[in-house]
């Protein structure tokens, strides 16, 4: 961190979690955040703020009329636009400090595997199940920490993967294709600050991974019900037959 820039975060610098230290270790870390919808706009705008130093944004998709509601980072000009070109703009507007990349690509193979391993923590924000597998399996064979989330109707989720701990399950261990939900936003409709609930707590889990703060989600996933304001944890056994943690050990 810059030492003429100690007032903007203020706020973080007094808590006893984070301090100059703690801020001058966010200004040094890298977040890859994949998916910049309803979860990665919030959480990436959070981070941003937050003086997490380095970004990289990836998305393929072109901002939509139907994003709007709940996909804060655009606005009704932004119609059309990359979403990584404006998101880019919007960050840095936010924080002129910070370093942003761009990957305007559906990431895969070893462009995934070399974007995660250059990054600190990923945030996946992706919204199906064949990303979420790729990501996974590439956080798992980096030793990358992974925050996982995912919204849908008044419901979400969050699920915390550290993988730097040599032991522990992966997403892999709580979702395989037999029994992953294909529903979509598109289909099913999603209530817009439920995303922006589960991407800020995104942001939290990433911002402590990259702190070394210890977390009591991690192998576990949070279930948040929205309708009826209550949330549970569930913690996520390890699965015997699981072709990622097979991997790793
Ligand atoms: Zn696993």
């Amino acid at each position: 961190m810059s030492d003429d820039h100690p007032l903007r975060h203020a706020r973080h610098i007094s808590l006893p979690q984070i301090g100059m230290e703690g801020q001058a270790r966010l200004a040094r870390s890298h977040a890859l955040i994949i998916g910049l919808g309803g979860l990665g706009t919030p959480a990436s705008l959070y981070l941003a703020n937050s003086g997490v130093g380095n970004l990289t944004i990836c998305d393929f998709d072109r901002v939509d009329e139907t994003n709007l509601a709940r996909q804060i980072l655009y606005g009704p000009g932004d119609i059309g636009q990359t979403k990584t070109a404006v998101a880019a703009a919007r960050l840095r507007a936010g924080n002129p400090q910070l370093q942003v990349t761009e990957m305007d690509q559906r990431l895969s193979g070893d462009e995934l595997t070399d974007a995660v391993d250059a990054a600190n923590v990923v945030l996946d924000c992706t919204d199906n199940f064949a990303s979420r597998t790729l990501i996974n399996r590439a956080c798992a064979h980096t030793a990358t920490p992974l925050v996982s989330g995912a919204a849908i109707r008044i419901e979400g989720q969050l699920a915390v993967f550290d993988f730097t701990k040599s032991v522990g399950c992966c997403y892999n261990c709580l979702y395989t294709e037999a029994n992953e939900n294909l529903e979509d936003c598109a289909g099913q409709g999603i209530l817009a600050p439920v995303v922006g609930t589960i991407g800020c707590m995104m942001a939290t889990e990433a911002i402590k991974l990259l702190l070394g703060l210890a977390t009591d989600l991690n192998g576990k996933v949070w279930i948040y019900d929205g309708l009826a304001g209550s949330s549970r944890t569930i913690a996520i056994p390890q699965r015997d037959d699981c072709p990622v943690c097979a991997t790793r050990q």
